[in-house]
């Protein structure tokens, strides 16, 4: 008999920690999980899952526009929010539901609470007030939206309710330059909403790619959005329905709407964390090792919690590496390398490895291919948007360092090169690989010529 009521203890049914739970079970482990608001998590609940619905919900409008170049005519098509809405909360209830099941079906103890740590070792269920004591315990309870302390702050929406808008606005603001600004700007966009787009620095998506982050800035303005730059909000005021967003530039910009999407924050306040003596980083992540130990030694984290790489597959691939160690025997250090990712913006962004700018700091001589051209579909119809794909190769090892594509099913094709890029393949290999004609990712297999900054073509 063990000492302890549980063996692991999860504390956020989201993506880490539903598969740490169903994993844990699975080895034989006796495993409570506690969730405070819907199983499945961000992703499912709040997250992923609803933003590519509204995503494909939001270029119908193009593709019916694109069609007409084919024959076919499609006018007076209409759009209704309450459909998609009411659609979206369908499949989300039903995902939600196999999550339920899953965890069930594993033997994992569910507790419908929020949950917090009693002492190092206990862990005490809110709603009811019971307490249970575990072996292990896993933090999993993910982020949170960030917004800026600034007055009128509680006039902006974050992406939480962007989900169940009563209706959607007919002008809309979005601050922020990263993957959620750049996704949610699309999808108001594309469902007819006059969309600004405001972000603080420079140039948006600050961390990917340069010609990247050109190429959606060109694109995304010419399908209509306002991208203002170097935008940074000061206050937000209402006066009837208007919102009115000042900015520390004195400029001053109207909308219906105004949604923050300024960066998420770990979920660790009132959870008892430091009570018990587990290290906090900034912005109040919790700080773990290679193997996602917190500063106590049977107290572990995984997913946005610990600020690493916010993205779902991650917190599943810490939550599986963690069930190895501690209950195959099998100690396993989480693995973050040549992670591909997608922006779903419109049009859409791929990228896997590294930035032009990183390789460059990092190796010695690097070789760019990289091509911008219109999409076949797009000679009928006569859409004037390009795609651009671009490989970085380390020019002595000749290893493909970096992939990024912009355009559509960009996050299809960068998954596919992600596993040959993994396994180390050259340059070399992608040139011998036969194309597969006519698609745009052929151009991967079939790039030859060396890009050259204009600086050097000159010389
Ligand atoms: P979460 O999934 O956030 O789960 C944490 C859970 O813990 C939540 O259910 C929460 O309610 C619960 N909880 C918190 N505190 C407690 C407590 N004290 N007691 C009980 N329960 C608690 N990632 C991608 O890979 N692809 C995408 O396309 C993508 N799109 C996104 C779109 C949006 C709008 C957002 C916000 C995020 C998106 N992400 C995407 C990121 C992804 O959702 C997260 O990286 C992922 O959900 C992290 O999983 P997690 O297990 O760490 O946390
Ligand atoms: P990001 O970190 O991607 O972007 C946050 C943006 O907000 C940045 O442009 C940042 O600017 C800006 N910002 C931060 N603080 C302020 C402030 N005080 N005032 C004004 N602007 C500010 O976060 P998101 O919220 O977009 O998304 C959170 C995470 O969730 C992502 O990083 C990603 O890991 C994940 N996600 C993944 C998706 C996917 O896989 N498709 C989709 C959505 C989310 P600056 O760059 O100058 O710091």
């Amino acid at each position: 008999m063990s000492e302890y009521d549980y063996d692991l203890f999860v504390i956020g049914a989201g993506s880490g920690g539903v598969r740490a739970a169903r994993m844990a079970a699975g080895r034989g482990a006796k495993v409570g999980l506690a969730e405070e608001y819907r199983v499945g998590g961000t992703c499912v609940i709040r997250g992923c899952v609803p933003k590519k619905l509204f995503a494909y919900a939001s270029r119908f409008g193009d593709e019916f526009e694109d069609a007409k170049g084919f024959g076919w005519s499609a006018d007076n098509v209409r759009f209704d929010w309450q459909t998609l809405l009411r659609n979206k909360d369908t499949e989300i209830d039903r995902l939600e539901g196999i999550y339920h099941r899953n965890v069930e079906s594993a033997g994992v103890t569910l507790y419908e609470s929020r949950a917090t740590l009693a002492d190092a070792h206990t862990v005490r269920i809110e709603k009811s007030g019971e307490t249970f004591s575990a072996k292990h315990i896993l933090i999993a309870t993910g982020g949170w939206p960030f917004k800026p302390d600034i007055p009128g702050a509680d006039l902006a929406i974050t992406s939480n309710e962007a989900f169940h808008l009563d209706a959607l606005p007919k002008r809309a603001i979005v601050v922020g330059g990263g993957y959620i600004a750049a996704e949610f700007a699309g999808i108001f966009n594309g469902l007819g909403v006059e969309t600004q787009l405001h972000y603080r620095g420079p140039k948006i998506l600050r961390g990917f790619d340069e010609d990247l982050r050109d190429g959606l800035t060109e694109e995304m303005s010419a399908r209509g959005v306002t991208i203002v730059t170097n935008s940074d909000p000061r206050e937000i005021t209402k006066s009837g329905d208007t919102l009115t967003m000042q900015t520390k530039d004195g400029q001053s910009h109207e909308a219906d709407l105004i949604m923050f999407a300024t960066g998420r924050v770990p979920n660790t306040s009132n959870l008892g964390l430091e009570a018990v003596g587990v290290t906090l980083g900034e912005r109040s992540r919790i700080v773990v090792d290679a193997y996602s130990r917190t500063s106590v030694d049977h107290i572990f984290a995984i997913g946005d919690v610990t600020d690493r790489v916010a993205l779902t597959p991650v917190a599943i691939h810490e939550a599986m590496v963690l069930v190895e160690t501690l209950f195959n025997d099998n100690p396993t250090p989480v693995d973050h390398d040549m992670i591909a990712t997608a922006v779903f913006s419109e049009p859409e962004l791929g990228t896997v490895g590294m930035p032009e700018a990183d390789a460059r700091a990092a190796y010695k001589n690097i070789d760019i291919y990289k091509s911008r051209f219109r999409a076949m579909k797009h000679t009928l119809s006569g859409r004037n948007e390009r795609m651009l794909m671009k490989l970085i190769v380390d020019a002595d090892s000749d290893r493909v360092l970096g992939c990024h594509v912009m355009g559509p099913d960009a996050a299809e094709m960068v998954q596919m090169t992600a596993i040959a890029m993994r396994m180390g393949a050259t340059k070399a290999d992608f040139d011998a690989t036969r194309a597969l004609h006519p698609s745009a990712a052929e151009e991967f297999v079939t790039m030859r010529e060396k890009w050259t900054p204009p600086a050097e073509a000159a010389e």
